[in-house]
């Protein structure tokens, strides 16, 4: 535990020591919770404004589902007519323009790219196919690919092979083969976007939770935070410890989330586009808070890659983001 891990905790400590003296008030209102699954994920609205009856926070959460449902639509890889699967389709240099959310969505990731020195980098999509993490069911089972094989797909792998052209909106791959998964940066974008639809419906105390991918809007009363657990990576049902949440997002990339073990060692969806290899660098989570949920998402598989010091190091730079990283070590 070091750096930013070190502060937090004691912000918390601070913040709670803080609260000691006075008895804290119970949040008397039930909490309205709906789950839906949505992008490969089992996604939570919970809503705790007290001045709002049942029908219009049934309302808010309609409209902040159907938001994250549009953004499914969009940028799905496996909806034959979504934007991602046309610009995986295009060849060698050809272009075509998209629209206004994707072409922006795409230029913040290959941002996260260049600042992470490559170790986010939404190309490496013919790698996550090869090794079977490509969430397409028919994808089949895992398997651990030959030398070649990942030295063949490494070379459609790259940030800065991606053409964009601002004035036209177009994208187009300097190499045929080349594709792009938005995986690490689509739930943070979309509970963004859900937490604005609640915004829209006048909510002020909420959760959205797309599978570890949350934000806490408000708090969950005036005496209480939110509160949010972060999961022990090798138990995930269980919760190594807590953190109070107001208006912040948190979100964490684990490697067990997706994983197939072979001859004892574990193989994780999150592979480094500089090897071609599913990360082995002893990072079992990274957690990060952030004041935005895309941001934290994208930082939080950049930080995963990089390993735990040049991950810490590079999170340091951010005024306002924290990181928790837990390692085998630990
Ligand atoms: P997350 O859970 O946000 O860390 O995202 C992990 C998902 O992003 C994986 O399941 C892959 O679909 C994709 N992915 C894997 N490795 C990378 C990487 N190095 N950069 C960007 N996306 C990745
Ligand atoms: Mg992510």
């Amino acid at each position: 535990m070091k750096y930013k891990t070190l502060l937090i905790l004691l912000i918390f400590s601070l913040i709670l020591s803080g609260c000691g003296d006075k008895e804290p008030l119970r949040h008397t209102e039930p909490i309205r919770k709906r789950q839906e699954l949505l992008m490969g994920t089992l996604v939570e609205i919970s809503i705790a404004d007290e001045d709002k009856d049942a029908t219009e926070i049934d309302l808010a959460i309609d409209k902040a589902f159907k938001e994250i449902k549009r953004i499914e639509d969009l940028l799905s890889p496996y909806n034959k007519d979504s934007e991602i699967s046309r610009i995986n389709r295009l060849g060698e240099r050809e272009a075509i323009t998209v629209s206004d959310e994707t072409f922006s969505l795409i230029k913040r990731s290959i941002e996260f790219s260049r600042i992470s020195e490559g170790a986010f980098d939404i190309t490496v999509a013919p790698l996550l196919e090869l090794w079977g993490f490509s969430i397409d069911p028919s994808a089949g089972s895992p398997v651990i690919p030959s030398e070649e094989e990942v030295k063949t797909k490494l070379s459609l792998v790259g940030w800065d092979r991606i053409i964009t052209h601002d004035r036209s909106r177009s994208i187009a791959f300097s190499r045929a083969g080349m594709k792009i998964d938005l995986a690490a940066i689509a739930k943070g974008y979309a509970v963004d976007r859900a937490i604005e639809a609640l915004r829209g419906e006048g909510i002020t105390r909420a959760i959205v939770d797309a599978g570890g991918d949350i934000y806490c809007l408000g708090a969950k009363s005036e005496t209480e935070p939110w509160v949010i657990g972060i999961k022990d990576p090798r138990r995930p049902n269980e919760i190594l410890n807590t953190l109070d949440i107001i208006d912040r997002a948190i979100v964490t990339s684990g490697d067990y989330e997706r994983y197939f073990i072979v001859e004892g060692k574990r193989y994780s969806h999150i592979i480094d586009p500089r090897t071609g290899y599913p990360v082995q660098n002893k990072v079992m989570s990274v957690t990060i808070l952030a004041p935005g949920c895309l941001e934290a998402d994208a930082l939080a598989t950049a930080v995963f890659v990089m390993g735990e010091e040049k991950g810490a190091e590079f999170i340091d730079q951010f005024d306002s983001v924290e990181v928790i990283i837990k390692t085998l070590d630990e």
